[in-house]
């Protein structure tokens, strides 16, 4: 089988899954959009997954990212090159900021208000908004990212903190917050993270009644192991990897 049938079986596979976990859940599967994590895969096999028609990309290392879109870029020539849009999925150090303002389109791991201000100065420097999503440590596992959402919503003060680190990155004005990204534990059985997806949802729904001007229109979770119940949860963009570009080698 050649590279392009071997990723077209599986992203048909992908999107059949997608499809029917939307519909078990009363929701349109258009509703869900794939972001194609291509961390460690080859320039060539992303060009070729974008000429299948996937528009988004994630990359997790600003060094990694450095390399690849140019490559993937000068592969699909300009125009296809012109409406792929990246993202930025992984922690972003503060001193690789700026490089990750040229290379991404967007920040789906905006982690702490620190980083997220300083996202907001480099950008109005730029003249223009940058879209980003917070990343949530819902589970509270030490070795995650994200802005603490500790047992929210029970315990009051933790709550209070979390929101007031929200709100400062909600007033920056060259930031625009479309929504919130989790990274679920590693597990064996999608319906233990389940609670992890239906929390994200949960907080989204309570910032959003909270301030209303912000819709948070976007919730970014579920990967390979578990798109399915993210689905379920209501996920609107799940980021595969594995699923869609085979093993990591
Ligand atoms: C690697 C990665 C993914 C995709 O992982 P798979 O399990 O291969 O689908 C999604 N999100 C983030 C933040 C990642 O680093």
């Amino acid at each position: 089988m050649d590279m392009e049938q071997e990723l077209r079986s599986r992203l048909e596979a992908v999107q059949a899954r997608v499809a029917a976990a939307a519909r078990r859940a009363g929701r349109d599967p258009a509703e869900v959009e794939i972001v194609a994590v291509s961390k460690t895969v080859p320039a060539e096999r992303v060009a070729a997954l974008a000429r299948l028609g996937i528009r988004q990309f994630g990359e997790n290392r600003v060094e990694e990212a450095e390399a690849k879109i140019p490559a993937v870029r000068a592969l699909l020539g300009e125009d296809l090159a012109h409406r792929i849009s990246w993202y930025l999925v992984g922690h972003l150090q503060s001193r690789k900021a700026a490089r990750a303002l040229e290379l991404f389109d967007e920040v789906h791991s905006v982690d702490t208000a620190r980083l997220a201000a300083r996202l907001d100065r480099l950008t109005a420097a730029q003249g223009r908004r940058l879209p980003v999503l917070l990343e949530v440590n819902i589970s509270g596992e030490a070795t995650k990212y994200g802005l603490p959402a500790g047992s929210w919503p029970h315990d009051r003060e933790q709550t209070e903190k979390l929101y007031a680190q929200i709100e400062a990155i909600l007033s920056l004005p060259h930031l625009n917050v479309r929504g919130l990204m989790t990274v679920a534990p590693l597990t064996t059985d999608p319906e233990a993270v389940r609670p992890v997806f239906r929390r994200l949802r949960e907080l989204r729904d309570a910032l959003a009644g909270r301030w209303p001007g912000h819709a948070l229109p976007v919730l970014s979770m579920g990967m390979s192991d578990d798109y399915e119940v993210a689905v379920e949860e209501g996920a609107t963009m799940i980021r595969l990897g594995r699923a869609i570009f085979g093993p990591r080698l």
